[in-house]
């Protein structure tokens, strides 16, 4: 699992800060985290395909969050993308994307699929499982988690030998997991003949919020957290007008749900150097970076 960043500014769009929008990448299929203005060139620019785009995910209507939709649905199209296509996000998302193709006069050859988003729930995507969770903003968000599947465990044939399992299916399913029981009456488990599964890579991504009390457990431990950090702690009083969330609000977040590391984004305009925002969540955080266009982090 790949994270490619095509924007990370908050709110006003600006040349040389561009607004958000994400994709992580996972076994050559692109999931696209929000699509701000631009986000087609932004994808263009760093070699992403819009035709491998298997998934849209949306955290909410505003526009710095959604303009740049119809281009990448229009430009997957063109590229001869005929893939079906999930648009995950708030209901009023539908009615946005076929008002665009009913104005702006477009269709798509591909089949799209919108997936309204209400409580916290989890999906099957192709390769990843999605984890939806409401946030506190000015109007509908969700936050999310993408999970790499358990990976497989580490089987021991030697030690299932040893304890006289006969090779074939038994080993299958100690390797996925289960216990099982030879002929003569004795159980295995699969710990006596295999290490525990590893944790698949986690990545969650908290976007326009204010911090929550409680996280789901899909967002505990993510090895990479990006969380918005628009404002300075000294502008606390904005941050809680405007339902965004300080830099250090956002490092306390990452401590609370243990994270690995902490990718800051949405930064407001009005700091010309936001690595004072990164400098202030590291007092709470040590692990932390700001999210910059082009920036790739690769997790796995
Ligand atoms: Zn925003
Ligand atoms: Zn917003």
């Amino acid at each position: 699992m790949e994270l490619i960043v095509l924007g990370a500014g908050g709110f006003m769009p600006d040349p040389g800060f561009p607004v958000p929008g994400f994709v992580v990448r996972h076994e050559g299929v692109n999931y696209l985290l929000d699509a701000g203005e631009n986000s087609q060139t932004q994808m263009a620019k760093y070699g992403i395909s819009r035709v491998k785009v298997g998934a849209v995910i949306i955290s909410h209507m505003h526009g710095d969050h959604t303009l740049g939709l119809p281009g990448v649905l229009i430009r997957r199209g063109q590229e001869g993308g005929e893939e079906p296509l999930k648009l995950f996000g708030p209901a009023p998302l539908k009615d946005y994307v076929r008002a665009t193709q009913k104005y702006l006069s477009y269709t798509l050859h591909y089949k799209t699929e919108f997936v309204p988003l209400e409580e916290s729930k989890s999906f099957d995507l192709q390769n990843l499982k999605l984890t939806t969770q409401p946030l506190i903003h000015r109007l509908e968000a969700h936050g999310f988690a993408l999970q790499v599947p358990r990976i497989k465990r580490k089987f021991y044939p030697e030690k299932a030998r040893a304890l006289d399992v006969p090779e074939g299916p038994l080993w299958g399913e100690l390797q996925r997991g289960e216990v099982v029981e030879l002929d003569d009456g004795q159980v295995i488990n699969p710990e006596q003949v295999s290490d525990p599964p590893p944790r698949g890579k986690r990545l969650v991504y908290l976007t326009d919020t204010r911090p929550l009390d409680n996280y789901p457990p899909e967002f505990q431990e993510p090895d990479l957290l990006i969380h918005e950090g628009m404002f300075l702690e000294s502008e606390r009083e904005q941050a809680e007008k405007k339902f965004h969330s300080t830099a250090l609000e956002a490092a306390r977040v990452a401590k609370k749900l243990n994270a690995r590391k902490l990718l800051l984004t949405h930064f407001s305009r009005r700091y010309d150097h936001p690595g004072v925002l990164a400098q202030e969540a590291a007092k709470e955080f040590s692990e932390v970076d700001l999210a910059k266009p082009g920036m790739k982090i690769k997790l796995s």
